[in-house]
């Protein structure tokens, strides 16, 4: 039961309440990033001014991809193993998370799983309590803490370490990635619809680029923009998370990162990630979904107020209940 308190954010981790140790500024990687956002953004308006048409759709299809290897792929199945994929899966996570141009993804899940054990401590690399522009940006640019051993034993990665995909796209990453991510991309352009090198350079070079790293930062700071504040009480239909889907859940993430619904529970219909991700499922690419019930959710809360059950006692249950629904449901028989 005591086992999901560690994804369950929380202050109540004893010990960890200490400040992260000093982390300094990368200033390769600013100039890299400074880079990336002048060319990228004049990237974007040649978008709108100079591009073929092709080169357009072919900008948002890569973005697409790259959007479903961050979040479907790094986040919800690598990060919380929220569902267990079949190895076509995992490869396709695989390409489309090295499309997406943000590192490996063995580091992105330890520092995301490190945001989640600390969250609301001192020790989060991306504290919230430093405000958007910190965890939105800054964290990224600085080195990694003196005391980085202490994380990598505090951090469990061993359901990771067993994936060979993300074996092979950590050791082969700069490789795979340059000619995958970058020279590929770029040249197919130029070749099949004599788009301008000058053009596919800016856009499906830097301005893509712009936009992965930005939503690979985003899945660690999101909660600053649209999550709920401290205190705060919305009507639930009320506050527009995305473009197309409404949701407060971020808050939810925090809570239950398990559930394969992520930020989407409460509206799950409009989330393009949960529609692809219930697509795979009927298409026998994935099973054992874990998510829960609103009554479950309800009666966790009973149990809290009405007896000496701590909350984490509590939402364990309801993440073994979620276990137990999902491991049923892939027993069943599906046509
Ligand atoms: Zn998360």
């Amino acid at each position: 039961m005591r086992e999901s308190t560690e994804q369950n954010n929380n202050n109540s981790i004893s010990g960890n309440n200490n400040e992260i140790k000093k982390r300094s500024m990368k200033w390769i990687v600013i100039l890299f990033y400074t880079y990336l956002h002048i060319f990228g953004f004049v990237g974007l308006y040649f978008l709108f001014i100079k591009a073929k048409w092709m080169t357009v759709f072919y900008f948002l299809f890569l973005v697409t991809i790259s959007f479903i290897g961050l979040t479907a792929g790094a986040h919800r199945l690598y990060a919380h193993q929220t569902y267990v994929a079949s190895s076509q899966i995992r490869f396709f996570i695989m390409l489309a998370h090295t499309i997406a141009g943000v590192g490996s993804m063995y580091n992105w899940v330890f520092w995301h799983k490190m945001h989640h054990k600390y969250y609301g401590t001192k020790r989060d690399p991306y504290n919230h309590n430093r405000g958007f522009f910190y965890s939105h940006v800054v964290s990224n640019l600085l080195s990694v803490p003196s005391d980085i051993k202490t994380y990598e034993k505090d951090i469990d990665m061993r359901d990771v370490d067993m994936d060979g995909y993300v074996w092979t796209q950590r050791k082969f990453y700069w490789i795979l990635f340059i000619v995958l991510g970058f020279v590929l991309p770029i040249h197919a352009a130029v070749v099949y619809w004599d788009e301008s090198y000058t053009n596919s350079f800016l856009i499906i070079g830097a301005a893509r680029l712009l936009i992965t790293t930005n939503i690979s930062w985003l899945i660690n700071s999101a909660l600053l923009i649209w999550g709920l504040k401290k205190g705060s009480k919305f009507p639930v239909d009320d506050n527009s998370v995305f473009f197309l889907s409404k949701s407060y859940w971020l808050n939810y993430h925090y809570m239950l990162p398990w559930d394969w619904k992520s930020e989407e529970f409460g509206s799950y219909e409009r989330g393009l990630i949960s529609f692809i991700l219930k697509m795979w499922y009927e298409l026998g690419f994935i099973n054992q979904l874990k998510t829960t019930t609103c009554d479950d959710i309800r009666e966790a809360l009973y149990k809290v107020v009405s007896s000496e059950m701590t909350l984490d006692e509590a939402l364990a249950e309801v993440k073994q209940n979620a276990e137990e629904n999902a491991y049923r449901e892939m027993l069943k028989y599906h046509h």
